[in-house]
């Protein structure tokens, strides 16, 4: 990394107009402080000063947020309403959000560092899952078994209660929406934890909420650190599920931590996912769209292509061209419309990353980035950067950076590259690049990944699910699967005919 001799002097025009003064929790339709007083520092990433104090939330903080949510549940009309009359607060929503889309991600980009363009692309993505999740619940039919003459069984789908939203830093505003939208769409109440690098733009949902029509207790936000409010949420007895995002150690501490409540759990955890290029790919497609797939979002993205498997006869070809593109990626002021890499999120996650281009040095063979480009020092930027040549035991090539960094690997065979690909703990996305169909869905089927795209970047239908395997995950959200989470499905059964066993202990002994 190249060491300013001063610090640098950033151009404040990278700073919003109008900022808030502070970032209070939301509780039973009020804005509130905590109740011991406490607050945490929120960072500029571009800067690192602090900008903004929010509160900290504590156990007596989430017990009020909770009991407000479950005085909504119990009396409120929320869950008693018709699907379609909360799909109509949903849609609301969703025009609230499009109509301040704008300013959403101007707030989202200077609170994450995320580039303007893309926390654009999110806030936008927001109000479409709200769209979508209310779409759906109206949509919605539930199963009715008939057995003709003797039976009629139909589930008779309820929501649980108080849902506990537990959602990590990057693209915060989207991922919360990605759990606010089925979670109220079915008729829960919710307590939201947002993550503690980038509260700013969750302490946004009350004002469109109630706007919305959202009735007073059905939302509430607390802020604060994970180990106190996250846990609190977590071990809370009248919060029978918990929708979780974020790291895989993390889901590991929740997934203990609920298990003496048996709690219903959803986790959306960590990835180290592969894009497999084989030779007979259209290699500037292949190239366009890995490069896209890590270094979009800053890298802070859990689905980000990280470790790139490139077949021996285009692998110098490959990487060639892969570093010369990735060095035109332009990293930059998160305001610019310009910028394509952004600030990462915070100094704690900045030391981490470049820790592991320092490692990286001495793991693979760096053929572009590993530094911070000129005019940035001081931040938390970083140049997108490739390693070459790495091994498959290497750190760098198993343990996820979730940032713009990316290793690449040589195979020779269709197996070699099948095991390579499986040869880390986490199984959440891959990327198969070859225009031999029978390959490409012979490896989708082989390949330990909750999603796999071919011959594609990661669009995708909301209705398909979402979701990992081994560390990256349990269970699936995204369209009807996130219906399922969120809803008890009880079954009743009703006979027609004759009473099954009606002699049963009448036949004397
Ligand atoms: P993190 O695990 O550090 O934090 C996520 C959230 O959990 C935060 O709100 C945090 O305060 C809270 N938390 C921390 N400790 C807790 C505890 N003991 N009890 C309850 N809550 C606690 O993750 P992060 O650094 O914010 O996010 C990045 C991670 O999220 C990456 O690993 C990324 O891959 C993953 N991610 C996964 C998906 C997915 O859909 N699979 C999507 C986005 C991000």
């Amino acid at each position: 990394m190249s060491t300013p001799s001063t610090a640098p002097a950033y151009d404040r025009r990278h700073v919003p107009a109008d900022l808030p003064t502070k970032i209070q929790h939301y509780i039973g339709g009020r804005h509130v402080d905590s109740l011991d007083g406490g607050t945490f520092d929120v960072l500029d990433p571009v800067s690192n000063e602090t900008y903004i104090a929010a509160s900290a939330g504590k156990k007596a903080d989430v017990d009020a947020a909770v009991a407000a949510a479950r005085a909504a549940f119990a009396e409120g009309p929320w869950p008693r309403m018709l699907p379609r009359e909360r799909s109509r607060v949903l849609h609301r929503i969703a025009d609230i959000v499009e109509s301040r889309d704008a300013r959403l991600a101007e707030l989202e980009s200077f609170d994450s560092g995320l580039p303007i363009t893309q926390a654009l692309g999110q806030a936008r993505r927001a109000a479409e899952n709200f769209r979508f999740f209310a779409d759906l619940v109206v949509a919605q039919s539930d199963d009715t078994f008939k057995v003709p003459g003797r039976q009629i069984n139909y589930v008779n789908r309820k929501p649980i209660g108080v849902a506990g939203l537990i959602t990590p830093w990057n693209t915060p505003f989207m991922l919360e929406s990605w759990k606010l939208g089925p979670a109220l769409a079915t008729g829960n109440t919710v307590v939201l934890k947002p993550a503690e690098f980038t509260p700013l733009s969750a302490s946004l949902w009350a004002g469109i909420f109630e706007e919305a029509g959202l009735p007073e207790g059905v939302f509430n936000l607390v802020h604060g650190l994970g180990e106190d409010a996250g846990d609190a949420l977590v071990t809370h007895p009248d919060v029978p599920l918990i929708s979780f995002t974020g790291e895989s150690r993390t889901g590991q501490l929740i997934f203990a931590n609920a298990a003496p409540h048996l709690k219903g759990l959803s986790m959306e955890l960590g990835g180290k996912s592969p894009a497999v290029v084989f030779a007979d790919a259209d290699l500037a497609a292949a190239i366009d769209a890995t490069i896209f797939g890590v270094f979009s979002l800053n890298g802070e993205r859990c689905t980000a292509g990280s470790r790139i498997l490139v077949q021996r006869e285009v692998y110098d070809e490959f990487v060639e061209r892969y570093a010369a593109q990735a060095e035109r990626v332009k990293v930059g002021y998160p305001h610019d419309p310009a910028t394509e890499v952004g600030a990462l999120v915070h100094p704690e996650h900045y030391a981490k990353v470049t820790s592991y281009i320092e490692l990286g040095r001495s793991e693979g063979r760096l053929v572009a980035g590993g530094g911070t480009p000129d005019g940035l020092e001081g931040g938390n930027f970083v140049s997108p950067t490739v390693f070459a040549d790495v091994a498959p035991d290497a750190r760098i090539f198993q343990e996820e950076i979730f940032g713009p960094v990316v290793a690449i690997t040589p195979f020779d065979t269709d197996e070699e590259a099948l095991a390579l690909a499986n040869a880390t703990k986490y199984g959440l996305a891959a990327y198969v690049w070859t225009n031999d169909l029978t390959r490409a869905h012979n490896f989708a089927q082989a390949i330990e990944a909750g999603m796999v795209w071919l011959n594609s970047n990661n669009v995708r239908d909301l209705r398909t699910p979402f979701g990992g395997v081994k560390a990256s995950g349990l269970g699936h959200e995204g369209g009807y699967r996130s219906i399922d989470f969120y809803t008890d499905q009880q079954a009743v059964h009703i006979t027609l005919g004759e009473v099954h066993n009606p002699t049963f202990g009448k036949r004397g002994r």
